[in-house]
C-alpha cells in the first residue's frame, strides 16, 4: 500500500466512522460507495451478499456489517445490495443472516405458491432481528392470518398463555392502586381501613375471595387492550370477572381514534403485538402516550402512573450483546417457532425492547410538556423472560432511588 492509498483509506474510514455515527435514515442506503480524490477500487465500501441459490432454511452471508468495511473490489458472481436500516433504531449498520424458504400452509396465498421467502437481517446497534420489508406479505393476506390466530377467550390454553403477561399485571396494578382503594373506603367511612396484602391471584384460576379483592381495585380502572385481534380476551375476562373496564383497539379489527385516551388510561395491555410492527418506534410513542402521568400529591408524594404491560417473544442471544450471529445461533433462531409466522417481522431481545421503549420516551419528553417532568420504567418479568411491565415515575424519584 503506498502513502497515496494510505491516505485514501483514512479519509474513507474518517467517511465511514461519521457514516455508522449518523444513522440517520430509515431508508438509509447501506450500499455505501465513498470515492475519495484517489479513486482506485478500494477505496470504496460495500456490502456485498451472494445471489441465487438460496436454496433450504437457511444460507449464511459473510456476515459484513453494511456501510463498516472497504471492500477488496466486486467479486464474480457477487453483487452489491442494499439493506434496509434497522426498523426499531433505525440504524444503517444491519446484517443479512440468514434466508428461508417455509411453507405456511395456512395461508390460501402460500398453498397455491407453496413457498414464501423471507430473508433475515440483524442490527449491530439494538440487536433487533428483521424481516427484509420487501418480504412482507400483504396486508390482506396478514388480516387473514390474524383471523386464523385462535384466540378464543375460553380456550384454557389461551388463558394460560395470556396469563404470563395478566399475573404480573395484576400484582403491579394492585400494588399500584390497591391502596388508592384502601385509602377511599377509608376516607369514605370516616374510619382507617388497613390495606390489604396483594391476594394471590392467577389469571387462569378463578377464586371468588381473590376475584372480590381484585374487582375492588380494578372496576375503578380504565384499561385497554392494544392490538386486540379478532377475538379480544382481555376485555372479556376482565369485563365479566373483575367489572373493569378495557377498551379493545386493533387497527384491523377494532379501529378506533386513540386522541381521547390519550394520558387517561391506568394500564394498557399490549401482548404479542410488537413482533407484527413494521414501524415499532411509532408504536411505542403511542403506547406511552396512552398511559396516565404520575400527579403530585400535597403531601409531596405522587400518585402512580398507568401501566403497560408489554408481552413478545424474546430471543435471548447466547453470544456477545451486537456480535454477529455464530452458526448456532442462526440455527436457534431459525427452529424457533416465532420465526415462522409470515405474520412476525421484528425480533427482539430484552435490551432492544428497552432502547425502543427509552427511545421513544426520550422523543416524547422533548417534544410533550407532560414527559418532560418524567422517566420511564422498563422492568423485565423475573418468571417470563417476554413480559415487561412499563411506568412513568417523576424525575426526582429516580433521582432519589439511585
Ligand atoms: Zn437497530
Amino acid at each position: 500500500m503506498d502513502d497515496r492509498d494510505a491516505t485514501s483509506l483514512s479519509v474513507l474510514q474518517r467517511f465511514q466512522a461519521q457514516f455508522l455515527r449518523t444513522q440517520a435514515s430509515s431508508t438509509t442506503t447501506t450500499h455505501l460507495t465513498l470515492e475519495t480524490h484517489s479513486e482506485n477500487s478500494r477505496a470504496k465500501s460495500r456490502a456485498w451478499v451472494t445471489t441465487g441459490g438460496t436454496g433450504g432454511i437457511a444460507q449464511m452471508h459473510t456476515g459484513r456489517a453494511s456501510g463498516g468495511q472497504t471492500d477488496m473490489g466486486s467479486p464474480p458472481g457477487v453483487t452489491p445490495v442494499q439493506h434496509p436500516a434497522c426498523p426499531v433504531c433505525q440504524g444503517a449498520t444491519t446484517v443479512p443472516f440468514a434466508m428461508t424458504r417455509h411453507k405456511y400452509r395456512s395461508l390460501s396465498e402460500d398453498r397455491a405458491r407453496g413457498t414464501l421467502v423471507r430473508e433475515f437481517l440483524h442490527c449491530m446497534h439494538c440487536d433487533a432481528c428483521f424481516v427484509n420489508p420487501v418480504n412482507y406479505i400483504s396486508d390482506e393476506e396478514a388480516k387473514r392470518r390474524y383471523a386464523e390466530h385462535e384466540n378464543d377467550p375460553q380456550d384454557s390454553r389461551y388463558v394460560k398463555f395470556l396469563g404470563q403477561a395478566i399475573n404480573p399485571l395484576l400484582c403491579d396494578l394492585l400494588e399500584r392502586f390497591g391502596s388508592l382503594t384502601a385509602q377511599s373506603v377509608s376516607s369514605a367511612s370516616g374510619a382507617d381501613a388497613p390495606s390489604q396484602p396483594a391476594p394471590a391471584i392467577r389469571f387462569e384460576e378463578k377464586d371468588p375471595e381473590s376475584d372480590r379483592a381484585v374487582s375492588k381495585v380494578l372496576s375503578r380502572l380504565s384499561g385497554m387492550d392494544y392490538g386486540c385481534g379478532p377475538g379480544p380476551a382481555v376485555s372479556y375476562h376482565f369485563g365479566e370477572r373483575w367489572n373493569a373496564n378495557v377498551i379493545n383497539y386493533d387497527p384491523t379489527f377494532y379501529p378506533l381514534d386513540l386522541s381521547p385516551y390519550d394520558g387517561a388510561l391506568d394500564f394498557v395491555v399490549c401482548t404479542e403485538v410488537l413482533e407484527h410492527v413494521a414501524e415499532p418506534q411509532e408504536t411505542a410513542s403511542q403506547l406511552l402516550q396512552l398511559v396516565r402521568s404520575p400527579m403530585p400529591r400535597t403531601d409531596g408524594t405522587s400518585l402512580p402512573s398507568g401501566v403497560l404491560c408489554i408481552m413478545t417473544g424474546i430471543f435471548a442471544r447466547k453470544e456477545m450483546p451486537r456480535s454477529p450471529f455464530s452458526r448456532p445461533e442462526v440455527d436457534a433462531f431459525l427452529k424457533w417457532a416465532y420465526t415462522r409466522d409470515p405474520t412476525h417481522i421484528v425480533f427482539y431481545q430484552a435490551s432492544t425492547l428497552e432502547l425502543l421503549f427509552l427511545r421513544a420516551f426520550n422523543r416524547l419528553s422533548s417534544s410533550t410538556m407532560r414527559f418532560s417532568t418524567l422517566s420511564v420504567r422498563i422492568r423485565q418479568d423475573p418468571a417470563c423472560k417476554n413480559v415487561f411491565l412499563i411506568d412513568l415515575v417523576p424525575k426526582a424519584q429516580v433521582n432519589e432511588s439511585v
